[in-house]
């Protein structure tokens, strides 16, 4: 059996009781970066082998994994934080698997912008998921533009080295419109802020800012 398995995105005890079982069952966890991992095996006293699954060595790595399932093995897919194919590799080896007709299921983990978009309090019954916005502030403000006209919630992700650009460039296009940042979820120094771009801006601006991001507008 193929394992999907979602983990907490910050406070450790986030991870579900099944979770736990899987992981402590399965012959190999395929995880992003295999010492960011540890830490929350070793919190849960999970002895499972582990090897790397990341960006670079996707292709290779889903081919080995895709074999390990053919021969009986069972084999769980976690993510650095998160659900496992919500922006990370994940999406790739269990792609793979669909293709070889593998069986999979998915135990449910935290998502950062299901958190961030229920906190938000805005409308939820039709939203925007646009993972990262562009790198550069031109295709950005294009994109954001080009959103705009959805007319719904918008979210997005977001890092701490460009929060405060994309706000810029949130600012330009959407004006005063109401915005919520949503940073460090579920940690101890989680924040929710509503406000104007302008607003968020001033928040953030003084320190650098620190964290994890999701944006919705
Ligand atoms: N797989 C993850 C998920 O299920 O949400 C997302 C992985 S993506 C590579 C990483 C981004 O998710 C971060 O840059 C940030 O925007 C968002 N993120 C992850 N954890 C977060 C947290 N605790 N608080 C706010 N945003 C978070």
């Amino acid at each position: 059996m193929f394992y999907i398995v979602g983990t907490p995105i910050g406070n450790l005890k986030d991870l579900t009781v099944r979770a736990i079982e899987v992981l402590k069952k399965v012959d190999l966890i395929a995880c992003e970066d295999t010492r960011h991992t540890k830490i929350l095996l070793d919190h849960y006293s999970i002895k499972t082998p582990t090897t790397s699954f990341f960006q670079h060595n996707r292709f290779m790595k889903a081919d080995y994994i895709v074999g390990l399932l053919k021969q009986g093995r069972d084999v769980a897919l976690v993510s650095d934080a998160g659900t496992p194919g919500i922006l990370d590799p994940g999406y790739n080896l269990i792609n793979l698997a669909i293709q070889n007709n593998l069986e999979m299921t998915f135990l449910p983990g935290a998502t950062a912008f299901v958190n961030a978009l229920v906190l938000s309090g805005r409308p939820a019954h039709e939203f925007y998921f646009g993972g990262f916005l562009a790198n550069r502030s031109q295709a950005r403000k294009n994109q954001l533009e080009r959103l705009k006209k959805l007319g719904c919630t918008l979210v997005f992700y977001e890092s701490c080295h460009r929060i405060l650009s994309s706000l810029e460039d949130i600012k330009a296009v959407f004006g005063d419109k109401e915005v919520v940042f949503a940073r460090e979820l579920t940690k101890k120094f989680e924040e929710v802020f509503r406000g104007t771009a302008e607003e968020a801006i001033i928040r953030l601006s003084g320190n650098r800012p620190r964290g994890e991001f999701v944006v919705i507008i």
